[in-house]
């Protein structure tokens, strides 16, 4: 199908972006276009305009901060994934980013767009969730930076305003000592996952964040369970629903498996890379 017609603009500032934006309530904003474009060529969207972003100087950055790493609105998934101070300083980003769809998509799609997205079955806004990121917008009323706790606020909506432009995001590092690790199972590699798993373990705290679970990424606190009790102490916290894709029997069951299994991997991730 093709898509509806719409009104296409490439401002070359952030200012000018938010601008249009302001002034036609029906404009989405165009980055990687890995979702968006689908949606619009299977009509699932139809807005008024598109504000293309790409031509935005600055905004492909991937810088690293006191406490963490900032990722530009711009920098492509294949870049974030590439990044050696990414790597070392967040190390969960490249774990998941590695099971975010396949090499061409991307190459074009954009971390921060994904994030913003805000599909319960992609890895990244888990992982902002589960590290406590954020994301930085700017809009007619300045800059504003929104904990990943706030950002996500249904299936496929961000609490966003529709005339605010995500700049960068921010994943905090890894604590010394801490460990991290991520697991899915999908149908076939960069699929997305009938159900995801990201663990956090520092000390005595485990969390545990999950996808393709529930209509929101959700991340649940596991500290002092036993290990056998895991997957259970998940599930007590969690309502897997069923959809085209799985039932939520066999979600439950992932939950299971996958819990015990990506705790553990995080401990020997941490064991491993003890100083
Ligand atoms: P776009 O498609 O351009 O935009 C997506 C949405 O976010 C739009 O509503 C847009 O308005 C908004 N948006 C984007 N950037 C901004 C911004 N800076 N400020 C405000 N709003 C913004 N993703 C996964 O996580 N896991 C997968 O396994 C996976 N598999 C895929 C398989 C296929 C075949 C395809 C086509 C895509 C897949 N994706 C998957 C999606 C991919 O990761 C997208 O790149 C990503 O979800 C969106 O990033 P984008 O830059 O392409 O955003």
């Amino acid at each position: 199908m093709k898509p509806a017609p719409f009104d296409y603009r490439r401002p070359g500032s952030i200012a000018e972006a938010v601008q249009i934006l302001a002034g036609e309530p029906n404009a989405k904003v165009l980055a990687g276009g890995q979702s968006l474009v689908p949606l619009l060529s299977m009509r699932l969207a139809a807005p008024a305009m598109l504000v293309d972003i790409n031509a935005i100087p600055g905004l492909d950055a991937i810088e690293v901060e006191d406490g963490g790493v900032r990722i530009g609105a711009l920098a492509r998934h294949a870049a974030v994934l590439a990044s050696p101070d990414v790597r070392r300083v967040q190390p969960l980003v490249p774990m998941a980013l590695a099971h975010v769809a396949h090499a061409t998509i991307r190459n074009r799609g954009t971390t921060v767009g994904s994030l913003i997205h805000a599909d319960a079955a992609a890895e990244m806004p888990v992982v902002l969730s589960l590290l406590g990121g954020s994301v930085d917008v700017d809009g007619p009323s300045g800059r504003r930076t929104i904990p990943a706790s706030e950002l996500y606020v249904g299936p496929l909506e961000s609490s966003l305003h529709h005339d605010e432009i995500a700049v960068s995001a921010f994943f905090p590092a890894l604590a010394p000592g801490a460990g991290v690790a991520f697991q899915e199972l999908a149908r076939r590699h960069g699929d997305y996952a009938l159900v995801g798993a990201a663990a956090l373990v520092e000390g005595e705290s485990v969390e545990v964040g999950y996808l393709s679970v529930s209509d929101v990424p959700t991340v649940v606190d596991l500290s002092g369970v036993d290990d056998a009790d895991l997957g259970e102490a998940a599930l007590a916290q969690l309502e897997p629903a069923d959809d085209i894709h799985a039932t939520a029997a066999y979600r439950a069951q992932l939950v299971r498996v996958l819990t015990g299994k990506v705790v553990r991997s995080a401990r020997e991730w941490a064991d491993q890379h003890a100083e």
